[in-house]
């Protein structure tokens, strides 16, 4: 006869139980220490077996003494199932109904385990599948559909924003914007937004837009070729499009919850000048910016230069330090959308060095007439 770990508990007992062994016999179990204190024989039939633990699988053995109710547990789950397999088949009220019950509630946990971990994989396969599913959406969305998409977002953004479709700004934007473009399947807008904030973003259907304040940041034209080469990416790799398709989705949401249209519209507005794009998505958009200027014969240097001017400025803004300039922290947007700005700065610099361009040259730009114009949006 084995000698099965168990816990004691009792009247006059500690709390926490008493560790205790106890023996399995034909009609009685006997429970005691090496002491023999608090020793117990009970017998089998007085026994009352139930169900306990916080899985609910634990057997706990009781019974009625003169000095009030004593039960034991088995020290571990091998303790149980070596107490279980040596009791004898005679009934222990309870006992059956303990081994039905257990058997359920591990059927309960598996099943909800299992519940658990379809929803988990469902769940992860619908992310995963998400992007696909928007990126094939994208690619059913015609050329048209996705211009009056692009207009009708220009529309209200143009009712909030008041952009500017002509001016010296604008003219050195398109300037270089068309260079860049030039063979498209899209035939891109260029506007000038007089926000301050250092942005520029890209609408479906081939619309850019870029703030005053990116404008003054820029010291070169080919800085700017660069920053407007990024954009044009968003628009040929329709991540623009994918973008407003996701936010079409929630939209969808917000309408069937809030039932508001206006809600609806005020979402898509604001989303296309925030819009964040993943990282694997910015470095796509930089690199292939890279070599649409490298096959337009356009010097890519301004990329890298541009992002270095960003980070500077970034750190400068967090340290606090131009807290006495005119607009300090008007860097937030771009670099906020556009994160991880060293690393993709590495990225850029790896590429332009690995791919040189002998044939690529510097633009020109009418940098006077730019400032004049800046400078007067400025005094306003
Ligand atoms: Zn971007």
């Amino acid at each position: 006869m084995s000698e099965i770990k168990i816990t004691l508990y009792g009247p006059a007992l500690p709390a926490g139980g008493l560790a205790m062994y106890c023996v399995v016999g034909k009609n009685e179990v006997c429970i005691s220490t090496l002491l023999a204190a608090h020793a117990h024989t009970i017998k089998l039939v007085d026994l009352q077996a139930s169900v306990v633990g916080f899985d609910h699988d634990q057997l706990q053995l009781s019974w009625r003494h003169e000095a009030g109710d004593y039960s034991f547990i088995p020290f571990d789950r091998s303790e149980q199932k070596k107490l279980i397999s040596t009791l004898p088949k005679i009934d222990i009220p309870g006992l059956v109904q303990w081994k039905r019950a257990t058997q359920s509630q591990s059927w309960v946990w598996k099943g909800l385990l299992y519940t658990f971990g379809v929803v988990a994989i469902a769940a992860g396969t619908l992310v995963w599948q998400y992007d696909r599913v928007t990126t094939w959406a994208a690619s059913q969305v015609s050329m048209k559909t996705e211009k009056n998409i692009g207009e009708s977002v220009l529309k209200s953004l143009n009712a909030s924003q008041n952009l500017l479709s002509q001016g010296e700004a604008v003219n050195v934007v398109r300037d270089i914007g068309q260079k860049i473009t030039a063979g498209s399947r899209y035939q891109y807008q260029w506007f000038v937004s007089k926000d301050p904030e250092v942005n520029a973003y890209a609408i479906p259907g081939g619309i850019i837009v870029v703030n005053r304040g990116l404008l003054k940041l820029v010291d070169s034209p080919n800085e700017l070729a660069a920053v407007l080469a990024h954009e044009v990416q968003h628009v040929e790799e329709r991540h623009a499009l994918k973008n407003m398709l996701n936010s079409a989705a929630m939209a969808t949401v917000i309408l069937a919850v809030l039932g508001d249209t206006n809600a609806v519209v005020l979402l898509m507005a604001h989303q296309v000048s925030t819009q964040y794009f993943s990282r694997q998505v910015e470095s796509d958009a930089d690199l292939k910016g890279i070599q649409l200027l490298q096959s337009k014969n356009i010097d890519a240097g301004g990329m890298s230069s541009f992002f270095k001017k960003m980070d500077a400025d970034a750190k400068k803004m967090q340290a606090g330090e131009n807290e006495g300039d005119d607009n300090p922290s008007l860097v937030a947007s771009w670099f906020s959308s556009h994160p991880d700005t060293l690393i993709r700065i590495q990225l850029i610099e790896k590429y332009v060095n690995s791919h040189p361009c002998n044939t690529c040259t510097t633009l020109n730009w009418n940098q006077a007439a730019l400032r004049a114009e800046l400078d007067h949006f400025d005094s306003k």
